[in-house]
């Protein structure tokens, strides 16, 4: 068997091999092993050097203070740090929390636990590109807003919420700005200052870093107060404790120096793989794009095939790693509540795939791809008939 050709660079990207030798320094006795918070000797202050520069690493891309982030387990864990956090510290300013109806499972679910908590939540829907209008925020905001949280590139869509404006419209209300921000690193400008941010959730395994580590930035100056989820020995300035995975941080710093090198000129290749993609399939009818190209990054394509059913597609391209709608959701066969919420029919919805390529896409890659996906449609759709 062949290995499948990887085109599901938004559910995880591999990590890169500068970055895994970088991380096998970091384990083992003849590395740099030890327990950074070990006061007491040399292994454990060289550590602690290396998680620092890890924290200027990433607080170098988003043009932050190393003391502004704060490591997690991932992405998953910032968002609900952020959320439950602040909300939790701050309830006697006001208990009214606004996010929207394509976000990830990560802010869906920990804002619909926040409900359960005596919290309300403003649901907004996007319009048919996917995007969040600035006026939308504005008309929801009330006197009790303290948060909005908000993605900066969806993960299934790929489609780019305007931060900056989002972020002006949320403070004008009084509220803080936070922004899951997974999917951008290396694919957008993320400094903070300039957007706007107040809290802002990474991920280590979205941009070529590990799985299991993860940061949120959150804001000095004025301080934002937090509310610990996880205690113990009052790491991370009391905001989570734990012994910091060390070889996970320096991969995660590694990737994101990387991200600032090297994700504009991969964002420029990367774009033409998808035009190669969509250039191989304009014979064919009944092709939607679910993604609005205009306004996404070019490293995420989804899109509908009329007359076909996604599970099949997908079985019929066993040659091509990629996901129908968020990875998080293919255990069930719902339509993708992010599809949905952009008004694609149920069919539609179910004939979709997600497209997503990263740093080790090729041009044979693509072309495996289109050679699979022609002659699935082709022997899908003559089925149908
Ligand atoms: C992957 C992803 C997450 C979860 O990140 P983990 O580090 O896997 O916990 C959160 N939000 C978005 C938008 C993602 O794509």
């Amino acid at each position: 068997m062949t290995t499948p050709v990887y085109l599901d660079y938004a559910a995880t990207t591999p990590v890169d091999p500068r970055v895994a030798e970088l991380m096998s320094r970091h384990l083992t006795l003849d590395g740099i092993f030890a327990n950074p918070a070990s006061r007491s000797h040399m292994p454990g202050w060289q550590a602690e050097q290396a998680v620092e520069n890890a924290r200027r690493q990433v607080a170098d891309l988003i043009n932050a203070d190393p003391r502004e982030i704060v490591w997690t387990s991932g992405a998953t864990e910032a968002d609900n740090l952020a959320l439950i956090g602040y909300l939790r510290a701050n309830r006697h300013r006001g208990r009214h929390l606004i996010t929207s109806i394509v976000e990830h499972k990560a802010v869906v679910d920990t804002a619909k636990a926040l409900e359960t908590e005596g919290f309300e939540v403003t649901w907004l829907a996007p319009g048919r590109n996917g995007c969040i209008a600035p006026q939308q925020l504005h008309e929801a905001m009330r006197a009790d807003t303290v948060l909005v949280s908000l993605m900066a590139v969806n993960n299934e869509l790929g489609v780019i919420q305007d931060m900056a404006a989002l972020a002006e419209v949320a403070h004008a209300g009084g509220a803080l700005f936070h922004v899951d921000a997974a999917q951008a690193v290396g694919r957008l400008d993320l400094d903070v200052k300039r957007l706007g941010i107040d809290l802002m959730s990474l991920s280590g395994h979205k941009a070529y870093g590990p799985k299991g580590i993860g940061a949120l930035y959150v804001k000095r100056h004025p301080d934002i107060r937090l509310e610990a989820m996880i205690h113990g020995g009052g790491h991370e300035r009391g905001m989570r404790s734990g012994t910091l995975a060390t070889h996970q941080i320096v991969g995660m710093g590694e990737a994101f120096a990387l991200a600032g090198d090297e994700g504009e000129a991969d964002q420029v290749r990367i774009a033409s793989l998808r035009d190669r993609l969509l250039d191989g399939l304009t014979d064919f009818e009944g092709i939607h794009r679910n993604t609005a190209i205009d306004v996404a990054v070019p490293n995420i394509l989804n899109l509908a095939f009329e007359g076909v059913d996604g599970e099949s597609l997908l079985m019929a391209l066993r040659d091509v790693a990629l996901s129908t709608g968020s990875a998080c959701n293919s255990a069930s066969v719902e339509p993708s509540y992010v599809l949905k919420a952009i008004g694609l029919p149920r069919e539609l919805a179910l004939a979709s795939l997600r497209f997503s390529f990263g740093r080790f896409t090729t041009d044979a890659d693509i072309d495996t791809a289109l050679s699979a996906l022609r002659h699935a449609l082709t022997g899908l759709r003559r089925q149908a008939i």
